[in-house]
């Protein structure tokens, strides 16, 4: 009822979306897309160029979701779309090494200082789930420490408190998970470091590593407290714990270097996903070399998978990492300069309709928050979900009617692209004032 005023048809997409649900679960391959948390329909999309989809139904829309990330120089860019079509036609996967998994490996080390050696997988949560796996080999301890909001993929062990499409849909943890499998986890909340102080001493010489989201954007964007990853570092190396930072999100997306680059705190172990991959399933886990050397075939903790450093997939990495790092990280200026001026005009939108809202920003990175969060702002996931979704809920379907493809969650980043040109942004600029009223508008539910 509270999404009827927002409804507008988008009728090749509803049957579309009535087909799937008969065949897949909940009519979607990933939560969020279903739009559970801002009802309506979810479009189907066609095509995308550049900074533009076009959906089932013919309309076109500015995407200020860009996958969720990896979309970082747009869509269909040339040279990526090249280095696709050429590994096609030269295969699509051998079980064999093949040149330019070393080449992508190569790209990583030489950007990303910490990280000695890498291994390739298909997943963001494969990264994850790989990397905590080796930090128990390596440590032979078992307890792993994790943020509340934090997302690392759905990793068993990781569902505890995991943000994103985890808090979209309000589930504080997910049956299946087993007792077992979540028992060697401790959640605490983000940015508190005496609840990470307390941790380390209630368990001493047991915890195999603290992960944590380099800069976290799956509670919408949360960076964190000066010296708190430093923190977090010295205190897993007082206690022998490895430290763990999840770039899947941030990785050449927050900056050039990502999170690291903007924080330089060196992480032990490191994952990738979503920008490395160029739109294709592909991301990683690095770090240090005498950690790394533990995983099979040179160490004893095993790691394996079929499609691993698929020849297309890190093709199409390949190609994005390169032009990323031409002319002196260019296209990462152009992603900068569209995010300043979208958040710019939402704020003054937003202010002008008289909706109390906070921006915060990591990088390239940024989302909205509606409600009074103060000055403070939002530090960690309690606070995050204080957030007026009934007012995004509003915004997002104003935006939508008019041609702008927000995250259909109050709880995620807005992704911008090297394409986000002038005519993008304006697009943006001419939707907003009419979203920023209906947010005003709109009651709770
Ligand atoms: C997206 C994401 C993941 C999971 O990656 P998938 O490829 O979706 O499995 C893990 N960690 C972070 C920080 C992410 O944003």
């Amino acid at each position: 009822m509270a999404f009827v005023t927002y409804s507008y048809s988008a009728p090749v997409s509803q049957s579309l979306f009535d087909r799937a649900a008969a065949v897949t679960p909940g009519g979607v391959n990933s939560p969020v897309r279903a739009f559970g948390a801002v009802g309506g329909t979810p479009r189907f999309m066609v095509s995308g160029s550049g900074p533009y989809l076009t959906d089932a139904d013919g309309r076109e829309y500015v995407d200020l979701v860009c996958s969720w990330g990896p979309m970082v120089l747009g869509h269909g860019h040339p040279e990526v779309t090249a280095a696709v079509r050429q590994a096609v036609e030269r295969g699509t996967s051998f079980g064999t090494p093949v040149e330019d998994e070393v080449a992508l490996a190569e790209e990583i080390v030489a950007r990303i200082d910490p990280v000695e050696q890498v291994r390739l997988v298909s997943s963001g949560t494969e990264a994850t789930m790989s990397a905590i796996r080796l930090a128990r080999g390596f440590t032979g301890r078992a307890k792993v420490i994790k943020f509340a909001g934090c997302y690392h993929g759905h990793v068993d062990a990781l569902l505890a408190s995991a943000g994103s499409g985890v808090a979209t849909f309000g589930l504080p943890d997910t049956p299946g998970v087993t007792g077992a499998q979540a028992g060697d986890t401790i959640v605490l909340p983000y940015n508190d470091l005496d609840a990470v102080r307390e941790a380390f001493a209630a368990h001493p010489r047991q915890i195999a590593c603290v992960i944590t989201e380099a800069s976290p954007g799956n509670m919408g964007i949360v960076p964190p407290r000066d010296g708190f990853n430093q923190a977090l570092k010295d205190l897993c190396r007082a206690d022998g714990a490895l430290y763990i930072s999840d770039e899947v999100m941030t990785g050449f997306r927050a900056g050039p270097r990502g999170w690291y680059g903007i924080d330089g705190v060196a992480p032990d172990l490191m994952t990738f996903g979503k920008v490395m991959g160029g739109g294709f399933p592909t991301a990683a886990f690095g770090g240090r070399k005498d950690v790394m050397d533990h995983l099979a075939p040179a160490g004893p903790v095993y790691q394996a998978g079929t499609l691993s450093g698929n020849p297309v997939a890190t093709a199409a990495g390949l190609a994005q990492l390169r032009v990323l790092a031409r002319d002196d990280f260019a296209a990462h200026a152009v992603v900068d300069a569209a995010a300043r001026q979208v958040r710019e005009l939402v704020t003054e939108a937003l202010t002008k309709a008289g909706v109390a809202h906070t921006v915060q920003t990591a990088g390239t990175m940024f989302s909205v928050f509606f409600g009074d969060f103060g000055s403070a702002g939002v530090p960690d996931y309690e606070t995050a979900k204080r957030q007026e979704s009934f007012r995004f809920t509003a915004f997002f379907h104003s935006m939508l009617s008019q041609g702008v493809y927000l995250p259909p969650s109050g709880y995620e980043v807005w992704f911008v692209s090297a394409a986000h040109d002038e005519r993008a942004v304006e697009r943006i600029a001419d939707a907003l004032p009419a979203a920023a009223r209906a947010a005003a508008e709109a009651v709770p539910a």
